[in-house]
């Protein structure tokens, strides 16, 4: 396989690849490894959603964390924007970490509940040496109306505001910067249904106006096919699926991609597929295909022989014995 151009063309490439991302831990009795991502690799096109499935505990948040360089991959490499991360100096990490935000899963941990909703949205600004007192002040409140708040929210503090509330302002906070990269990580999960789409489109708004591109990562599916372009669906560290948003959730090649399919609530047709087993554990990877315990569609070879992954990066992609 060719390695992918991590420097070229800064304008037109791709903005995020990830080629063969490794994160291990020492496993919690200090003994063994944790597996919580175990070779990812992954293009993001400028402008696009790249939606991010799979279960509690695949690796979804440690891949986000090694994207955005919050922590150091075990190995593999991240380009962004035409630069190879892991070989940039401090400086221009800096400056690369403006163009990289993050929206988390719950909008009352992530506020720090003694700062006014003002000083929250302004500490990236403060943080980077961005603008004079007045400069700032107007970016903030300019920011607040883009996510659907106004003025009269500066002074407050976060336990004022509800679920949905506090959710804009994180989200007024991660674009403060005006990145180029959002992402966001279980951005709905904690937030009523009916507040859920509010959300959602807000983001689809937000996106279109300041040119962003985001890697979404949810446990929901319909949320994803919501707003993806195309979609990875991930299991025990690795990528076992990937397509367009249709391609992965309508017609589903994997065995583990189509019983997450069947299990939303009103799903397709053929019925709900069950899988055996137990949840699986990144300390404790199966031999071969690492989906093989749990397979309904199991093969001898799968037992014993790692799947070969079937396409390529960017494009349609499956890892799975019955495609090869
Ligand atoms: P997800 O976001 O998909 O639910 P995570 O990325 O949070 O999954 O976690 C993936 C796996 O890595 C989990 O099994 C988790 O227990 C393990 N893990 C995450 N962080 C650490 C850590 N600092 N030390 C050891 N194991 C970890
Ligand atoms: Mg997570």
């Amino acid at each position: 396989m060719t390695r992918p151009q991590f420097t070229r063309s800064v304008a037109t490439g791709p903005l995020l690849i990830a080629d063969d991302l490794v994160k291990h831990y020492k496993s919690r009795d200090g003994h063994g490894i944790a597996r919580a991502v175990d070779g990812v690799s992954l293009t993001l096109k400028r402008g696009e959603t790249l939606g991010i499935v799979g279960e509690s505990g695949c690796g979804k948040s440690t891949l986000a964390r090694l994207i955005l360089r919050l922590i150091e991959p075990t190995s593999g490499r991240i380009g962004f924007d035409g630069e190879d991360v892991m070989a940039l100096k401090p400086s221009r990490l800096r400056r690369l970490r403006r163009d990289m935000q993050i929206v988390f899963q719950d909008p009352y941990a992530s506020l720090d509940p003694r700062m006014t909703i003002g000083q929250i949205i302004a500490e990236p600004l403060d943080i980077h040496g961005l603008g004079t007192a007045a400069e700032k002040r107007r970016k903030v409140e300019d920011l607040l109306l883009m996510v659907g708040l106004d003025r009269s929210a500066l002074q407050r503090y976060p336990h004022e505001f509800s679920g949905g509330q506090r959710q804009r302002i994180g989200i007024a906070r991660a674009i403060a910067l005006e990145p180029k990269l959002l992402i966001l990580d279980e951005p709905v999960s904690a937030l009523d249904v009916s507040i859920q789409s509010q959300i959602l489109n807000l983001l689809i708004d937000l996106k279109a106006r300041l040119n962003l591109s985001y890697i979404f990562i949810s446990h929901d599916l319909s949320v994803v096919e919501h707003v993806s372009d195309r979609v990875l669906v991930m299991y025990l560290g690795r990528i076992v699926e990937e397509g367009t948003a249709t391609q992965v959730l309508r017609q589903p090649r994997h065995p583990y991609t189509e019983a997450l399919v069947s299990a939303v609530p009103g799903a397709r047709a053929g019925g709900r597929i069950v899988l055996k087993g137990d949840p699986p554990s990144p300390e404790a990877v199966p031999e071969g295909c690492r989906f093989h315990p749990r397979c309904p569609k199991v093969l001898d070879i799968c037992r014993t022989t790692p799947p070969p992954a079937i396409g390529s990066a960017g494009g349609a992609r499956v890892e799975c014995h019955l495609f090869s």
